[in-house]
């Protein structure tokens, strides 16, 4: 395993693709071990060089460290997170403390650090061109940030509060994953799932074999509060066992509770923001986003807030109205009566739009041809390639001058050894300082269908198709020199931009004339239910919105708790309730997007912690951004030009929102998103 270890050497398959076919799980630790100890050293050679510090010596040597360690990492946590194991369960929880006291030793390492804030210091005198200086800016940045100027004393606690920090965010994921698949909601009769389509219900029986019942069919919930399912079964206690098992993750006091490491979390997260000067953990984060501060992105929540709650109560009325006097509308009927109000007033139903949204249509018809359209690029599957496993399809990408682009990676279904959601990574970053394309991964939970038959898609599945391979549009495009700034390696609060404005590609009337045909009659899906389809993509906003805001401000609640106030919380439901009650967002029958207990966006790894707000706050750039393409007339190739290369292909090589208004012209406008979500008519 050392010797002939693939994580070594750099792949030789096009792309430098992972050569997974020869990589074993035996090779991630020695990889990791080897790849930290490699990095130590090169980081050693730089911080110990006798000769004064210069861009290429200090920054760009950096830049061009630990590249087993980036290698075995891009592999490891793609498998981790789409397709584990214990023995690989194992590894990482090994592994990531390890990690997290290796980026310590580097970023508070003072020797380092003198070079870099010497370089800063002279940096207008180093004539660098615009992505070499922003690169000396943000490595200055981000040493400040991670605590280099802290005193030696200050920096032992704070290797501790990160090693901690880590085992306990791969703990809760870990958690947060068995306790969602151990509340699957299982019934023993198939008249219980009247409602459900026949497909749906096949899934239910193969997903009580996958657990190991004779008999029986078994509902595997999905990570948000909100289960597909709601939506149309007819029995209302099935609804409500559903819906408790959901809203119940985590708070059991079983061995799937988490409510104990929340509060371990947010504690030593306030901590730490104290120990580097900031007021709470999310001053801290926000400092360092687009947003700035924590103000900004309260004042924004603070504009929707009301109107959306407002338009909810709308909402929950008109159910009231179609339930009648039988009984009062509760959370698990939302989706139910939703979708019978959604046949009456828009003549939509979903059972009979899936039809339409077969997979392979809409992922070569759809997602592919507006690809296609708007940038020129082309796409060709390469079963010749290995994924890792069986279900991860690889596809080369060809620009829009035939040359070759990169790689993208499709692995759609669900299993249980997957996690919840949807999300894109990539295994190798475009940069030109290595030479490399760009190879990119789509992850998504979809059902699958019965042996031989097609795949079908819901709305939302189509949706979150669009979205993710937005992500994978900005990985493949990006055109930067540094691997640091590579593709989707932007702020986290401008992240979801790209991959926002790709969801308007979905109700397109080309794309969706394209890709939406009958799997079986080939006949395209009615322009009326097209009309009615965009008609219909306000309603049930004022649920959707505040359902999403209140988890945002739950997030924010937790993390702008000062340390003695962290320290003074002890009952994490209590806190919740009175957190919403707050914000003006505790409406009983519209519960948070994700509650506390397994709010993994927040609590499994720091990236989204007092950072939720971010899909909003991107969407004021996608809304805006999309009204220019509608403008413009849509589906051109100079409009896919221009966002590619003014936008996408600079990653994060210069500061995003001065990217955005080069790109646009001027500030973005917040009155797109609120007329899209239906907000702006509302006191
Ligand atoms: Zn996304």
């Amino acid at each position: 395993m050392t010797t002939d270890n693939p994580f070594f050497a750099a792949s030789d398959l096009p792309y430098q693709l992972p050569p997974f076919d020869r990589i074993a799980t035996g090779h991630y630790l020695p990889a990791f071990e080897r790849g930290m100890a490699e990095q130590r050293a090169e980081v050693e050679a730089i911080a110990s060089l006798p000769e004064p510090p210069t861009f290429d010596n200090t920054l760009v040597a950096l830049e061009r460290s630990g590249r087993v360690l980036q290698r075995v990492s891009a592999a490891f946590f793609n498998v981790t997170s789409s397709d584990t194991s214990p023995e690989l369960q194992e590894i990482e929880s090994r592994v990531v403390p390890l990690l997290s006291a290796h980026g310590d030793a580097i970023m508070l390492d003072r020797r380092l650090f003198g070079r870099v804030e010497q370089l800063y210091a002279q940096r207008d005198a180093l004539a660098l061109d615009a992505e070499s200086a922003w690169l000396l800016e943000r490595y200055h940045t981000e040493f400040v940030r991670a605590g280099a100027r802290l005193s030696e004393e200050e920096h032992v606690r704070l290797r501790e509060l990160n090693a901690e920090l880590a085992a306990l965010a791969t703990e809760f994921g870990n958690k947060v994953r068995d306790g969602m698949k151990a509340a699957a909601v299982v019934v023993e009769d198939a008249a219980d799932l009247a409602g459900l389509s026949a497909d749906a219900i096949a899934a239910a029986e193969v997903a009580a074999r996958d657990r190991g019942l004779s008999g029986g069919y078994a509902l595997n919930l999905i990570l948000p509060t909100a289960q597909p399912a709601l939506a149309s079964l007819h029995n209302r206690a099935v609804r409500e066992r559903l819906h408790t098992a959901s809203v119940g993750r985590g708070c059991a006091g079983d061995d799937h509770d988490t409510t104990g490491l929340v509060l371990r979390i947010v504690r030593l997260r306030a901590e730490r923001a104290r120990l580097l000067g900031f007021e709470h953990h999310a001053a801290y984060n926000i400092a360092d986003n687009t947003a700035r501060s924590v103000g900004a992105v309260q004042e924004m929540l603070a504009k929707l807030a009301p109107a959306a709650v407002a338009n909810a109560r709308i909402e929950a009325e008109d159910l009231q109205e179609a339930i009648g006097d039988a009984f009062t509308l509760q959370p698990w009927d939302w989706a139910y009566y939703t979708e019978q109000i959604r046949r009456d007033r828009y003549a939509i139903d979903e059972a009979e739009l899936r039809p339409y949204f077969e997979l392979e249509r809409v992922l070569h018809d759809g997602v592919f041809h507006a690809a296609g359209r708007l940038y020129g690029i082309r796409f060709e599957e390469r079963p010749d390639l290995p994924a890792y496993h069986d279900d991860a399809r690889v596809f080369e990408v060809f620009d829009r001058d035939g040359g070759p682009l990169g790689l993208f990676i499709g692995d759609f279904f669900t299993r249980p050894s997957k996690r919840g959601g949807a999300w894109a990574n990539a295994l190798v970053p475009q940069s030109r300082l290595f030479g490399t394309a760009p190879v990119v991964v789509n992850n998504l939970n979809i059902n699958r269908a019965p042996e031989g038959e097609p795949t079908l898609l819901t709305l939302d599945e189509v949706r979150t198709l669009f979205h993710e391979f937005g992500h994978a549009l900005h990985t493949l495009f990006s055109q930067v020199h540094f691997p640091k700034f590579a593709g989707t390696r932007v702020p986290r609060d401008f992240v979801e931009y790209p991959s926002q404005v790709n969801e308007v590609w979905m109700l397109w009337p080309e794309v969706l004339a394209n890709y939406a045909t009958h799997h079986r009659t080939g006949e395209p899906l009615p322009s009326s239910v097209v009309e009615r389809l965009q008609a219909a993509e306000q309603f049930n906003k004022g649920f959707a919105t505040t359902e999403y805001l209140a988890a945002t401000l739950l997030d924010l609640a937790w993390h702008t708790l000062t340390v003695e106030e962290a320290a003074a919380v002890t009952d994490v439901l209590a806190f919740e309730a009175a957190a919403l009650e707050r914000a003006g967002v505790a409406v009983p029958f519209v519960p948070p997007r994700y509650r506390t207990a397994y709010f993994a966006h927040i609590f499994s790894g720091a990236a989204y912690s007092a950072g939720y707000y971010s899909y909003i706050w991107s969407e004021v750039l996608d809304a805006d951004t999309v009204d220019w393409l509608t403008e413009q007339g849509g589906l051109r190739r100079e409009l896919g030009d221009a966002f590619r290369d003014g936008l996408l292909a600079k990653g994060g090589s210069a500061d995003s929102m001065e990217v955005y208004r080069a790109f646009r012209g001027r500030d973005p406008l917040i009155e797109p998103l609120l007329k899209r979500r239906g907000l702006i008519s509302v006191p």
